[in-house]
């Protein structure tokens, strides 16, 4: 008898492993200083308040059960009440959806917000796991280019003149992963305006907006239309191994999701997201605990930039982060930063090459580092170590 190997499904061809994802591995040694990962430091994260949030948790045993498929109520208030006051009007419960983080919310929405070769544009460079959404969902995607304002709604308009009729508009709108820029105010405002004249979804993908440095962020997408969802999350305030996530969108987005939802994994987790509800409604502990994450990210940010500038001065460029966790670097004398990968690990530093977050062509002299993760002496090694690989 002859044996046929059962194939997969036709949409995965062409999908690949996020590169980033494979190169953490190889950045995983303990002598390699790792600006690579876009990882909040553990070192910040509230494990005790935690643990005595899930004490507390523990003594109702409805915690335990399975829970709604739109999140555990007492959640949903929670959010419903933040983001009212972000967005600046009142968000009703049934329109607050938890998911297992903000990543589910997009791998939701995608299936949710467009058939097969539905136009998604989003932005160049791109947050990878959305790329990786939108092409396992078969989108036709366009990248729009990012920048010191964020996405080029010019750009975006052109398209739209030109007869392009996109489904989504993706945008990473605050402290953007990886480009490190921020949408400026009258630019949200027309991304709002152009959803609604030609009737597309923004979604407005924020997990870092808390994370500012010195001056509160502009008021977001979503407070310009309700055309606009927003997804934030808990990940990078408090943990991401809470898996929660939320997205804010009218109601009958968030029914269908609640199908879909129902079809991946029933529910979230009630404990976590009791913790969660738990530790955002501490307002004074919450405020406190915020406010030390930004000091710290922002003494490291600054500590970064300064050592990549006086060590390369005009050999490289790079963003003035004002929140977040990412720096943009580009190298203005074409070292290829591709090529210089292998040669920078031997030397003790990784970062990840610009080309890993390009959608269309690329420039092949950028990368993306990631401050939030070592402390300011550690930083400055990195640096000196990158500067000796570049010179090899
Ligand atoms: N959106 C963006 C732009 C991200 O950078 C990330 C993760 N780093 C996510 C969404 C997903 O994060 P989470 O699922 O932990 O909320």
């Amino acid at each position: 008898m002859s044996l046929t190997t059962p194939a997969l499904a036709g949409k995965l061809a062409g999908l690949q492993s996020s590169a980033i994802r494979d190169l953490l591995k190889l950045t995983a040694r303990d002598d390699v200083i790792s600006l690579a990962g876009g990882l909040p430091d553990a070192a910040l994260m509230p494990r005790e308040r935690i643990a005595v949030a899930a004490e507390v948790a523990l003594r109702d045993p409805a915690v335990l059960q399975y829970t709604e498929s739109a999140g555990w109520p007492a959640l949903r208030e929670v959010i419903a009440a933040r983001e009212s006051a972000k967005i600046g009007r009142a968000v009703p419960v049934a329109e607050v959806f938890i998911t297992h983080g903000s990543q589910q919310a997009l791998s939701l929405l995608a299936e949710v917000l467009l058939d097969f070769g539905a136009l998604v544009i989003v932005e160049d460079p791109a947050y990878v796991g959305a790329l990786q959404v939108f092409r396992a969902a078969g989108a036709r995607i366009v990248a729009v280019p990012l920048d010191g304002e964020g996405m080029r709604i010019d750009l975006l308009e052109d398209l739209l003149a030109a007869g392009e009729r996109p489904a989504v508009v993706h945008t990473v709108s605050t402290f953007h992963n990886p480009g490190g820029v921020t949408l400026a105010p009258q630019r949200r405002r027309r991304l709002a305006e152009l959803a609604q004249a030609h009737g597309f979804w923004v979604i407005e993908d924020d997990p870092y907006g808390e994370l500012w440095f010195d001056a509160p962020v502009p008021a977001p997408v979503a407070s310009y239309s309700p055309q606009v969802i927003r997804l934030s999350s808990v990940s990078k305030i408090l943990s991401p191994a809470l898996r929660v996530g939320w997205l804010i969108a009218p109601e009958k987005v968030c029914r269908a999701v609640e199908l879909l939802k129902q079809g991946a994994d029933l529910c979230g987790s009630a404990l976590t997201q009791q913790i969660t509800a738990t530790l955002l409604t501490d307002t004074d502990w919450l405020a406190t605990h915020v406010d030390s994450i930004r000091t710290t990210y922002g003494t490291r940010a600054r500590a970064l930039t300064t050592a990549l500038r006086t060590t390369f001065a005009d050999r490289l460029h790079c963003t003035d982060p004002t929140g977040g966790m990412f720096i943009w670097a580009e190298f203005l004398d074409n070292t290829d930063t591709s090529t210089l990968l292998p040669t920078a690990l031997e030397s003790g530093v990784a970062y990840v090459p610009g080309a890993a977050f390009a959608f269309a062509d690329t420039t092949p002299n950028t990368l993306r580092l990631c401050f939030t993760t070592s402390d300011e002496a550690t930083l400055a090694e990195a640096v000196a170590r990158l500067v000796k690989a570049a010179s090899a």
